[in-house]
């Protein structure tokens, strides 16, 4: 396994590659999440590039940029275990310039929800991604259906800007118990993680309910009953293209919470 630490290295080692390419963007801290999204890549491409690089870019201010988990021996090692070909571990002097060229995320669908409570969040997704997606030149790229909003914008950077990519999208791993994998699980105590279950219940809980009742005001109230929150920031019923519902479309909806327990952001969703 290559650790490619520059993007010059990486264009490199990418013009040798002779056959089908998975490419998995990451932040690191890996978790079981992470891995399910290498071992598809792995399964479907002659090789597979991993990308580890918190993006300074799509964090606002007084976020947790600088706590956020870094272990890369840790995850180097991880990769190596998953057969990963190349992990390219970049730094934000390599990947931007003073007063560069950004892109935008689109006006509505990248300022609702996540966008609404992380304000240029996407745009420094997509600036990055986009950069991944040059550096990379993937096959296909794997992204998490955790982050559902993220995943429907990659797909549309993806259409608007004639990347030749197909875009993998993946299930959410979760704990036994039902808590979504996420790196910033660790910042959760011990009650703090307990109470932050309520979020993946309510998720269950309105998907069954969506089985028999359309009523998304019936369903809210019950999600309301379970959760057991700090700072409820949404709960939210959109199609697949993220356009807000009235009633539940069987196999065309996305429940979505976001929520704070204690100081920790989380955010879940459910596919139906
Ligand atoms: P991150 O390191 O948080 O930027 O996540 C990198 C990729 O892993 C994204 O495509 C996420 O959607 C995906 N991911 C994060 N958590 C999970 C999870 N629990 N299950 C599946 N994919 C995940």
């Amino acid at each position: 396994m290559k650790v490619l630490a520059t993007p010059e290295e990486l264009v490199q080692f990418r013009r040798n590659l002779k056959g089908s390419v998975g490419f998995v963007p990451t932040m690191g801290a890996l978790h079981e999440g992470h891995l399910s999204l290498i071992k598809k890549a792995k399964k479907e491409n002659d090789f597979v590039i991993v990308s580890i690089f918190v993006n300074p870019t799509q964090f606002l201010p007084g976020e947790d940029l600088n706590k956020y988990p870094r272990k890369l021996q840790a995850d180097l090692e991880i990769c190596k275990r998953a057969g990963v070909d190349g992990v390219f571990t970049p730094n934000p002097q390599n990947m931007y310039n003073e007063d560069e060229i950004t892109i935008k995320a689109p006006k509505i669908k990248g300022y609702i929800l996540e966008g609404h409570f992380r304000p240029g969040h996407f745009d420094g997704v997509l600036q990055v991604v986009n950069k991944l997606f040059n550096l990379t030149k993937p096959t296909k790229a794997y992204f998490g259906k955790k982050d559902a909003q993220q995943l429907y914008l990659i797909k549309q950077m993806v259409n608007n800007f004639f990347f030749d990519i197909e875009i993998v999208e993946c299930e959410t791993k979760r704990e036994k118990d039902g808590l979504a994998l996420s790196s910033r699980n660790i910042y959760l105590n011990e009650t703090e993680r307990k109470r932050a279950l309520s979020i993946s219940k309510a998720l269950k809980r309105a998907a069954k309910l969506s089985s028999k009742i359309t009523d998304i005001e019936t369903i809210k109230k019950e999600m309301l009953n379970i959760l057991d929150v700090d700072e409820l920031q949404y709960i939210a019923f959109v199609d697949r293209n993220f356009n807000f519902i009235k009633e539940i479309e069987p196999n065309n909806t996305i429940i979505l919470i976001a929520a704070k327990v204690g100081k920790t952001r989380l955010i879940d969703n459910i596919f139906i």
